[in-house]
């Protein structure tokens, strides 16, 4: 079975084509290196003994997706990662986040539909719920009216592939929402590039520890949550990735029972900044410097998955310790100082 992955040598993707390889799958990549290098795709050969097929390509061109497909249109499915993915960025450059993000899934699309390739698994986040009024949160659970840009292709997206899959009969769509991806490959050979001053906060405390930066800030201790700093569902890059290949398996089996369903993809659990970080000093014996500053704006108080629907439906479950995340992200920051 071959994959089409769009953004597979990004963070999130490389880790997926690793996953896929490990299975027997055959890949191939379509990244414009806009976020990402090539060298990535030494890292997956290494860990695999397997070079996936790549071809540098920007989705945007509309010209050169459909050349992609008509060269590689015996492909299974496609897995749709290639977005851009600065939520503070995508405030001040809204037109470049909407053309990029939907512009290359509407690219995507319209090849997948010419070349008849049937199915399609898309990166969506839990950023489509906002802060919501009951935790965890479930697939049911209302969308919010996105807070930036860039939530709001994800919005988008979702919408767009709705729509698709109703009036494509034949078209099969997954959206796995993601919460929040950390870590990297336990082999240290892939992981998540930094750009310039990280905004998330595992690179901003893995950079701390090494000291590239002076001390983390710790955004809020007032909030109203156990030890006042806010709650997410962290999810680990592996773990993640081993979702995309159930969700693939599902489509090619045909065992979904809609032509569009959506899954949460985290590990059910909330853990607060103040919790990360004593979790990270655990798992490495590397102190953190941080300090408490203000909120930071925009941020919600906190959220977290029911992951019941994708345990029960896709058979997946987050299974790595966060300690062992955390330990991954550190191996990482140390191997891109090297
Ligand atoms: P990433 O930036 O590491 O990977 C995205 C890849 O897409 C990059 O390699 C980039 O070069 C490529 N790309 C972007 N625009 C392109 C275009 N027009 N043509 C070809 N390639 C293009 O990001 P990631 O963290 O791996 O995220 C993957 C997906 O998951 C994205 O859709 C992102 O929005 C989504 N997501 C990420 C997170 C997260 O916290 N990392 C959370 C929720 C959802
Ligand atoms: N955070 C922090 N200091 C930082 C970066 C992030 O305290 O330098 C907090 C942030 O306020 C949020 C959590 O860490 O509560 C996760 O933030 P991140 O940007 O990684 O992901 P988000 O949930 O905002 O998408």
């Amino acid at each position: 079975m071959k994959i089409f992955v769009t953004g597979g040598t990004g963070y999130i993707g490389s880790h997926t084509v690793v996953e896929l390889q490990r299975e027997g799958f055959e890949v191939v990549i379509a990244d414009n290196l806009c976020n990402s290098r090539a060298e990535a795709l030494e890292g997956i050969r290494q860990i695999t003994g397997v070079m996936p097929g790549f071809e540098r390509l920007d989705l945007t061109d509309a010209g050169a997706t459909r050349d992609f497909f008509a060269r590689h249109g015996e492909v299974d499915a496609v897995i749709h990662f290639a977005a851009l993915k600065a939520v503070g960025e995508s405030v001040h450059k809204p037109l470049e986040y909407y053309s990029n993000n939907l512009n290359s899934l509407m690219n995507v699309l319209a090849s997948m539909r010419e070349f008849g390739v049937r199915h399609l698994v898309f990166s969506s986040s839990c950023t489509v719920y906002g802060q919501a009024e009951r935790l965890p949160v479930t697939e049911s659970t209302p969308r919010r009216e996105a807070e930036s840009p860039y939530g709001n292709t994800k919005m988008m997206s979702e919408d767009i592939l709705r729509d698709f899959a109703r009036v494509e009969g034949e078209m099969n769509v997954i959206a796995l929402r993601y919460f929040n991806p950390i870590g990297a490959h336990p082999s240290s050979l892939i992981g998540e590039l930094p750009t310039g001053v990280p905004n998330n906060l595992i690179p901003y405390l893995t950079q701390t520890a090494a000291g590239i930066r002076p001390e983390l800030s710790v955004f809020g201790d007032d909030y109203d949550t156990p030890d006042g700093s806010a709650v997410r569902d962290y999810i680990d890059v592996v773990d993640l990735a081993k979702a995309h290949v159930v969700a693939i398996r599902r489509l090619l089996e045909g065992r979904n029972r809609q032509n569009f369903e959506f899954f949460n993809i985290g590990t059910g659990r909330g853990l607060s900044v103040l919790e990360i970080i004593r979790a990270f000093e655990r798992a490495t014996g590397v102190k953190v410097n941080f300090r408490v500053t203000p909120r930071r704006a925009g941020d919600i108080e906190k959220v977290w998955a029911d992951t019941t629907l994708a345990n029960h439906e896709l058979g997946w479950k987050a299974v790595v310790p966060i300690e062992e995340t955390l330990l991954n992200a550190w191996n990482w920051q140390k191997h891109l100082m090297q």
